[in-house]
C-alpha cells in the first residue's frame, strides 16, 4: 500500500472513530506553536494571564497550545517580546484523532485478555486506560478484600464520588520488613501512614492507571508497604476525567462553572491554602486558575478533610501526588517564598533512592529536583501537606513521558512497574526510620 493510501485509510478510520466518541471536539482549531527562543518570563506571564497552555513539562516551555480565541493576543505579546515561532500543529483535534486511531489499532492487534465490567473487574487494566465507571467497578470488587476498605470522602461538583482506599497493615503481621528489629516492629511504633493522590489533573491518564496498579500490588503482596498504613485516592478529579473521555482529551481542571466567565474549571492543584495565589492564574480561562479562594472546590475540601483525618490517627510520613508528565520527582516548596522546606536534605536523599531504583527498571531517566526549580507553582497539595500537615516527606511525581500527556496504552504496565520498584524501596526505608517527626 502506498503511503497516501495509508494516510487516506487512517483518515477515514479517524472520521468513523470520531463519530463514536469524540473527546477531541473541544480542541478544534487549537494549534501548537513552537517558540524559536526560550523566554520563561514571557511564557509564565502568558500562562498566568490564561492565554496559553504550556506543553513542555520537564523544563521551560517552548511549545504552547493556543486557542482560536487567544491566538491574536498571544501573537501580539510574542511579537512585542521579539519571540519568533512556528505553528507545528494546525488543528490539534485532527492531529490527535489520527494519532489516537493508530494507538487504538495497535491495542486491537494484541490479544486482549483483560476485562473490566460491572460484574467482573478483579484487577486494574494494564493494556488500556480505564473509564471512570471501570475504576468504580474495580474499587467495588476490591472492597471485599479483608485488608482493604474503600469509602467515599465526598462528592465532586457534578456529584461523583471521590474514593479513598485504605490498605490496612493488619493481615500481614509476623512479616516485618527485612532488617527491621523488634524494637521498631509494629507494636512499638506509632502508627505510620502514607498518602498517595492520583488523578487530580484530568488529562494525566497515566496517573490513575499507575495509582490503581500500586493499590493492587500493595493489597496482594504483603512484602510491600509492611509496617505502614497506606491511603490512596486514585481519582481526585472524577468530573474532569470523565470530560477528557467525552469532550476534551486535554482537559486539566475540575468542572466548576465559573460565574461571569466563558471558561469553566478550577485547577485543583492550585486551590490549597499554602502560599495560595502565587504561581497560579487569577483568570478563569487559565489552565492554572486557582479559584475564587483557597479550598473553594468540593474536591479539595474533601481531600483536605480526609488528609486531616488520616493525620490525626498517626504520623503522616509521606505524601505523594502522582502526575504526568516529565519524569521528575519534585519536592517542596513549589512556591518560592518558603524554601527551603524542613527536612529538605532527607527528602532529597529518599527521593534519590526512589529515582535511582526507578531508573534501573526500564532504563528511563527520572530526575529529582525542588519543585520551584521547574516553575513556580503554589497552592498545591504537596506544599500544603508539607507546610500545614508537616508531613516529613512530600513529593509530586511526574510520570512518563517527557513530551506528552497522550501516552500509549502499552506504556501503562512498564510505568507502573518502575514506580512500584521505587516505592518498594521508599516504603522499606520509611518503615525502618527510627524517628518519625
Ligand atoms: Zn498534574
Amino acid at each position: 500500500m502506498s503511503s497516501w493510501q495509508q494516510y487516506v485509510g487512517v483518515f477515514l478510520l479517524a472520521v468513523v472513530t470520531s463519530v463514536a466518541s469524540d473527546n477531541y471536539k473541544e480542541l478544534t482549531g487549537n494549534q501548537v506553536w513552537k517558540l524559536n527562543q526560550e523566554d520563561e518570563a514571557t511564557v509564565q506571564q502568558l500562562v498566568v494571564d490564561g492565554l496559553v497552555d504550556p506543553l513542555d513539562h520537564s523544563g521551560p516551555s517552548t511549545s504552547l497550545r493556543v486557542t482560536p480565541e487567544t491566538a491574536g493576543l498571544v501573537k501580539e505579546v510574542l511579537d512585542q517580546a521579539g519571540i519568533t515561532y512556528q505553528v507545528i500543529v494546525q488543528d490539534l483535534a485532527r492531529y490527535l484523532r489520527v494519532n489516537d486511531v493508530i494507538q487504538r489499532s495497535q491495542v486491537r492487534k494484541e490479544l486482549r485478555a483483560q476485562t473490566c465490567t460491572s460484574s467482573s473487574c478483579t484487577a486494574p487494566l494494564t493494556d488500556n486506560y480505564m473509564t471512570f465507571d471501570q475504576m468504580e467497578y474495580y474499587l467495588a470488587q476490591l472492597n471485599s478484600h479483608p485488608r482493604v476498605s474503600v469509602s467515599s470522602i465526598g462528592k465532586s461538583i457534578e456529584g461523583r464520588d471521590i474514593w479513598i482506599v485504605h490498605i490496612n497493615r493488619s493481615g500481614c503481621e509476623g512479616q516485618e520488613p527485612i532488617g527491621m528489629t523488634p524494637r521498631f516492629a509494629y507494636s512499638a511504633m506509632k502508627r505510620r501512614t502514607v498518602w498517595l493522590e492520583g488523578g487530580i489533573h484530568a488529562r494525566e491518564w497515566i496517573s490513575p492507571a499507575v495509582t490503581l496498579q500500586i493499590i493492587h500490588n500493595i493489597t496482594h503482596d504483603c512484602s510491600m508497604g509492611r509496617g505502614l498504613e497506606v491511603y490512596v485516592v486514585p481519582m481526585a478529579n472524577p468530573d474532569g476525567y470523565v470530560h477528557t473521555w467525552t469532550n476534551n482529551r486535554l482537559w486539566r481542571k475540575n468542572r466548576r462553572n465559573n460565574p461571569d466567565s466563558s471558561c469553566d474549571g478550577v485547577d485543583l492543584n492550585r486551590n490549597w491554602d499554602f502560599d495560595y495565589g502565587v504561581g497560579a492564574s487569577p483568570h478563569p480561562c487559565g489552565e492554572t486558575y486557582r479559584g475564587t479562594s483557597a479550598f473553594s472546590e468540593p474536591e479539595t475540601q474533601a481531600l483536605r478533610e480526609a488528609m486531616l483525618q488520616v493525620n490525626s490517627t498517626g504520623t503522616l510520613q509521606m505524601v505523594m501526588a502522582v502526575h504526568s508528565y516529565g519524569q521528575l520527582l519534585l519536592y517542596p516548596y513549589g512556591g518560592p517564598a518558603s524554601n527551603p522546606a524542613p527536612y529538605k536534605e532527607k527528602m532529597e536523599n529518599l527521593g534519590k533512592l526512589f529515582v535511582n531504583t526507578v531508573n534501573k527498571v526500564h532504563d528511563k531517566t527520572y530526575k529529582i529536583m525542588n519543585a520551584n526549580e521547574l516553575y513556580p507553582a503554589s497552592g498545591t497539595s504537596q506544599d500544603w501537606a508539607k507546610g500545614i500537615l508537616k508531613a516529613k516527606y512530600a513529593y509530586t511525581l511526574e510520570l512518563r513521558s517527557k513530551k506528552t500527556f497522550v501516552l500509549k496504552p502499552d506504556e501503562i504496565l512498564p510505568t507502573g512497574q518502575e514506580v512500584l520498584e521505587g516505592l518498594k524501596m521508599v516504603f522499606l526505608a520509611l518503615a525502618r526510620e527510627k524517628n518519625t517527626q
